[in-house]
């Protein structure tokens, strides 16, 4: 078992990955609000925290991921309303989207993924937790976390006081004691078409305790390493580890492992409010869930990625290369000789989850692999990534494609070059290409 070491934001400093319980690793990662359907962007978290579960499993780690989807929301509120529908019924036909969408990264689907709409219970026990211990207060059928009741507050973040913008807007100013308090519960409100019983009076949870009390249920407390994109550090995540210590006095979680964001060019947010979204559904159309994959290992989890023609085209040579070795390879074990490449790329995963700096080391292998080679190394090292299927053989053409394949032989042999090229055209452009395999030309699917 190598050591695993990885960036912790609230230390701000690369340390050992030290399990609370030997052997296990628990993983908590911030899924998405369902009000829309959602972007290549928020699937960075998923594939990261995926891919580094594979990891740890690799490395013999009995690893829990926990990915939640909050179906409870002002955003939803008011996309449904916008949409002139219900929010229950929104937040379930988008979080059936979600599902959907990310399946078809093939990455397996998290060990849980729980909806707070199902954990409405844990969350009301830790918020009367803080009641009692005088870190929140009811005002007007909202409860509000009292943040200077914590000393430890903020040290997640590590910023001023003044830049301390709970982002709830004027909503409830009037009933907080201090504006830097933000909400655990809120009243329900007319046009809100959910709501709960409670004892500070019927309404809902905020968004942050909604992650404490779903984490601790699943994972206990201090569990390993929580996770999400940098943007959910303030204020989310410092008021998760808030209500945590002061509700239970013990940390929320160990570490703290935060993914970049996804840009939509160098330098370029890729935001709704830009307008420069591109849908997780339709970037998998364009470019198949292979090269999305490699696309994301491509660039370090923690740095921003552009999300460039240039980038993409890379992933997708990058896949063909992959295919293209498996095709020349047999499956098997791999020689001794190799394994200096496979340790390269796995001490890079170790080191912080470098998978960019642990690619050029599997391109490595793929380079030093003579013909024949067993693919027992490429086989290990791409299961991490989620890529392992390229190396399956691939499904075999329709019958219909089998048939022009046939003809543009007959082409050849016939010396009818142009007919042959126009052949090949055809069946290029319904993703397939002829190559000459060792039993004649076979085809296969074009990456
Ligand atoms: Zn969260």
């Amino acid at each position: 078992m190598r050591t695993i070491s990885l960036y912790d934001t609230r230390e701000r400093r690369v340390r050992p990955l030290e399990p609370r319980d030997p052997g296990k690793v628990g993983i908590y990662a911030c899924g998405p609000t369902v009000y829309s359907r959602i972007h290549v962007g928020n699937a960075r978290p998923f594939v990261v925290f995926s891919q580094f579960k594979r990891f740890l499993e690799h490395e013999g780690y009995d690893a829990t991921l926990v990915a939640n989807i909050t179906d409870i929301n002002d955003k939803i509120y008011d996309a449904a309303r916008a949409a002139g529908r219900d929010s229950a019924g929104l937040a379930a036909e988008m979080a059936g989207h979600y599902l959907a969408d990310t399946e078809r990264l093939g990455l397996g689907r998290p060990d849980h993924e729980p909806l707070a709409s199902d954990f409405i219970e844990p969350i009301i026990d830790l918020i009367g937790a803080l009641v009692e211990r005088g870190h929140a207060y009811p005002a007007g059928g909202d409860v509000y976390f009292r943040v200077r009741t914590l000393p430890e507050y903020g040290e997640l973040s590590r910023r001023d006081v003044e830049q301390m913008d709970q982002g709830e807007g004027v909503e409830g100013a009037a009933l907080k004691e201090d504006p830097l308090d933000f909400a655990l519960w809120k009243a329900h409100k007319e046009g809100e078409d959910t709501s709960w019983d409670s004892p500070w009076g019927r309404g809902r949870p905020g968004w942050h305790i909604e992650c404490s009390a779903m984490a601790e249920e699943l994972l206990g407390l201090e569990f390993d390493i929580h996770g999400g994109g940098i943007d959910l550090v303030f204020p989310h995540h410092e008021n998760e580890a808030a209500q945590t210590l002061a509700g239970r006095g013990r940390p929320l979680a160990r570490l703290w492992m935060h993914n970049g964001m996804l840009e939509a060019s160098e330098g370029e947010k890729m935001a709704k409010s830009v307008g420069n979204i591109r849908g997780l559904a339709e970037v998998l159309d364009d470019v198949g869930p292979e090269a999305l994959l490699l696309y994301f290992s491509g660039g370090h989890y923690r740095q921003p990625i552009a999300f460039s023609p240039e980038r993409l085209d890379a992933a997708v040579n990058g896949i063909r290369r992959i295919r293209e070795a498996g095709r020349r390879l047999r499956e098997g074990d791999s020689p001794d000789a190799l394994a200096g490449h496979r340790d390269a790329f796995f001490d890079a995963l170790a080191d912080d989850f470098n998978t960019a700096k642990a690619l050029p080391a599997l391109y490595d292998w793929i380079r030093a692999a003579p013909d024949g080679t067993g693919d027992s190394h490429l086989r290990e090292m791409l299961g991490v990534l989620g890529l392992e299927r390229l190396l399956e053989a691939g499904e075999a053409a329709p019958p219909a494609l089998q048939e022009l394949a046939a003809r543009r032989e007959r082409a050849r042999a016939d010396r009818d070059w142009a007919e042959a090229d126009r052949l090949r055209d055809e069946l290029r452009d319904m993703g397939w290409e002829v190559r000459d395999g060792p039993q004649g030309p076979e085809l296969v699917p074009a990456a």
